[in-house]
């Protein structure tokens, strides 16, 4: 489709990047699902306000933070009346995961030599356990002290997009369509996309920088819904029980025992989907089960949802009395259905790696992303490396040459989407 071009006339040299990089992840912004708050904590919207200050410094337009954190940043199409390009997404998450802390983050810079790594705390990064590790000897590593999670999860991505739009904005002959750079809060807790009015953002497309490794395209995600099962008995004192009491705690048991150990998130991979009950909570007279249902195939969803009436039903029939309600909310789909509405989507992606010299790498992600929810409301968002590894964890670190090739990647989706026009039909 394109000639190979690559994109900056001088040598890139990485350093803006780690610096910008260094810096945002000093900035504690872990998540909290238990906050009722928008976003669910203010580290966030310190992030957000010291991006809004940088973007404006750039020169990017129409900069804001709105209520929920939620920061914006805009560029006009050079290439065609902006009215009818092409609007490109570029969307991070600023928020940390809550499994481990992100306060105090002391990060450290290594060129790796190979083996294991060892942590300033005296933890190991274990080149056995680490298998990618042997293919970054050479390359320059941020960690940890070993006491805090590092957040490349995803200010790998938020420095990445940063950088994208700095070199944007510095060179305005660069040809690009509508550029909208987006930074979400709480992504980590399920609510990225909560307090946004997706349509409106006028998106034709986006791509999240929130990968591991380099190279990798998500293509793919789970459909997800969410299963309360609610068992109403009725209670009464055990010496005068005799077929009086009835015991919905026995009746959430009957249930789970019918639930094929097979279809089991411990027993499953690859395209496998699973029943997966994460939650209970109750007593004789009432219990709530809550599980989870995921298949990458939408429809396999509603056999799964059978499954469960299913065995409601026969728990109705065992237990006498016993009320046994299953209400079935949904949660996210998989992105590849919207996005063959949009081909533009992943041809392009594939093809600014193919520019680069990259053969990318389709993987499935047994979960969701933010591109799932922004895909299922209509702005089909494929998900890509960000340098990431070991996420979530004092073990985690990220790849500065990584992350610039995340960038390179980023220019040249700018640059091949700046020929396309809004609509692809
Ligand atoms: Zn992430």
């Amino acid at each position: 489709m394109s000639e190979f071009q690559p994109s900056p006339a001088v040598p890139y040299s990485m350093a803006s990047l780690l610096e910008r990089f260094i810096r945002y992840v000093q900035v504690e912004t872990t998540a909290d699902a238990e906050s009722q708050l928008v976003p669910s904590t203010p580290g966030q919207l310190e992030l957000g306000r010291r991006l809004v200050t940088e973007l404006t410094e750039l020169g990017i337009e129409r900069v804001s933070q709105d209520a929920a954190g939620v920061v914006r940043g805009y560029l006009p199409s050079n290439a065609r009346a902006p009215e009818s390009a092409a609007t490109l997404v570029f969307n991070s998450h600023v928020d940390t995961a809550p499994d481990c802390s992100g306060r105090d983050v002391k990060p450290s810079i290594l060129k790796y030599q190979g083996g294991d790594i060892v942590l300033t705390n005296g933890l190991k990064i274990r080149a056995n356990e680490t298998p990618e590790l042997s293919g970054l000897v050479g390359k320059t590593l941020i960690t940890t002290d070993g006491n805090t999670l590092l957040g490349g999860d995803d200010k790998a991505g938020v420095a990445i997009i940063m950088e994208i739009a700095a070199h944007l904005a510095a060179n305005p002959d660069f040809p690009r369509p509508n550029v909208l750079f987006l930074f979400t809060c709480d992504e980590e807790i399920g609510r990225g996309v909560a307090s946004i009015d997706v349509p409106a953002l006028g998106g034709t497309v986006a791509y999240t920088f929130d990968g591991g490794g380099s190279g990798v395209i998500n293509h793919a995600t789970f459909s997800a819904n969410q299963a309360v099962v609610e068992f109403t008995g009725v209670n009464i004192h055990p010496a005068i029980a005799k077929d009086r009491m009835v015991n919905a705690l026995r009746a959430a048991g009957h249930f789970l025992a019918q639930l094929p150990p097979e279809m089991s998130p411990e027993r499953t991979e690859g395209d496998e989907g699973f029943v997966h009950p994460y939650q209970i909570s109750g007593g004789v007279a009432s219990v709530r089960l809550q599980l989870i249902l995921r298949d990458f195939a939408t429809e396999k969803l509603v056999q799964q949802e059978t499954l469960l009436q299913n065995a409601a039903e026969r728990t109705r029939a065992a237990i006498p009395g016993v009320q046994v309600e299953v209400a079935v909310v949904p949660q996210y789909r998989n992105m590849e259905e919207g996005l063959a509405d949009e081909p533009r989507a992943m041809e392009l992606a594939w093809q600014a790696h193919a520019n680069l010299g990259i053969t990318p790498k389709l993987e499935k992600i047994r979960g969701g992303t933010d591109g799932s929810q922004f895909t299922s409301q209509g702005l089909p968002t494929p998900n890509l490396s960000a340098g990431q590894h070991n996420i979530h964890s004092p073990l985690e670190f990220a790849c500065l040459e990584e992350m610039a090739q995340a960038r390179e990647i980023g220019l040249q989706l700018v640059r091949l989407w700046s020929r396309e026009p809004k609509c692809h039909n």
